[in-house]
């Protein structure tokens, strides 16, 4: 039988679960994803797939280790299965009383020892953990996208987060070869916060006519030595992700305007045009 402390459940097969549950197969963890619809599972496993074989024939992985990565994936949409992990990561939409419903039900599942972490980037850890029993078992564990690449993870303490908590789940982010950096229980936490005015600003610039996006993107690009852009970045990351974090950061900084989101975004939103993933947002994308 498997340890159990060597199993990790991740719940939402979309732009972050996907890359969190490849991340921790690749580190040898046993890996179950979750998520409602085999759909999104399988759209979430072939994003997977996709970026293993590039890692192969680019020869960072040979076939064998490729195909050991893919065996330790499991896959499910019965919540129930995740009752033996020993942490389980949610990264479910940004939705407050979406992720509430999840850890209430996740509480009554798992063992009190399963360590339950939310991959929010804008909602209070302690918010989500006050919908369970076990809140000394509730964290924040904030991944950056796309996970394979990114080091850095915020490990966010609650206000009832036990230290026992925090120290199993910061080695168990080493042990996936991440870079953790422990953050309060603050809006944004740390990076998030930093990153809403560089957003926000780039999107007045644009509203105001006063530069087009790719003027935008190329200027931080180029002066700045920026990887990518803003405008690049948010069709990364997803309108709709994006925008629900900033409109989370003005609601809880009770509206300070530096916070304040952009009816622009929220148009890009309402229009369906989310990003890479529905292949137009600010760019159009080719689907292959
Ligand atoms: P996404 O829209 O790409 O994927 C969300 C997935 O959750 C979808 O596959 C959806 O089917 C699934 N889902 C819906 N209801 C669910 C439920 N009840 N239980 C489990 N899964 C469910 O979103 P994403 O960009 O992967 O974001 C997920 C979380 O990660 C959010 O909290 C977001 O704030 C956070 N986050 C996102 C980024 C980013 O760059 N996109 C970065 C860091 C953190």
């Amino acid at each position: 039988m498997t340890n159990p402390t060597e199993k990790i459940a991740v719940l939402g097969a979309g732009t972050m679960g996907a890359g969190i549950a490849q991340v921790a197969a690749q580190a040898g963890f046993d890996t179950l994803l979750y998520d409602i619809k085999q759909e999104f599972i399988d759209t979430g496993l072939g994003r997977i797939r996709g970026f293993l074989k590039g890692s192969r024939e680019r020869g960072k992985l040979s076939a064998e280790q490729e195909q050991q990565i893919l065996d330790r994936l499991r896959s499910t949409t019965r919540l129930e299965d995740c009752q033996g992990s020993a942490l389980v990561i949610e990264a479910a939409p940004e939705n407050l009383e979406l992720k509430r419903d999840i850890f209430k039900q996740l509480d009554s599942i798992c063992r009190p020892e399963t360590l339950l972490a939310s991959n929010t980037s804008s909602f209070n850890v302690t918010a989500i953990a006050a919908s369970t029993k076990h809140q000394e078992r509730v964290l924040g564990l904030h991944f950056f996208n796309p996970p394979p690449l990114m080091a850095l993870v915020e490990v966010v303490q609650g206000d009832r987060t036990s230290p026992a908590t925090i120290d199993t789940a910061t080695d168990l982010m080493r042990r996936m070869g991440k870079t953790p950096a422990r953050a309060k229980d603050t809006p944004g936490f740390i990076v998030n916060r930093i990153a809403r005015p560089f957003y926000n600003e780039a999107l007045r610039i644009l509203g105001d006519g006063d530069a087009a996006v790719e003027t935008i993107d190329r200027v931080m690009k180029e002066a700045g030595n920026f990887r990518m852009g803003p405008f690049e970045l948010m069709d990364l990351i997803g309108n709709d992700i994006n925008f629900a974090a900033t409109d989370s950061l003005y609601q809880s900084f009770f509206h300070d305007p530096r916070f304040r989101p952009s009816p622009l975004q929220q148009r890009m939103v309402m229009g369906g045009n989310l990003g890479r993933k529905t292949g137009r947002g600010f760019y159009v994308y080719d689907k292959k």
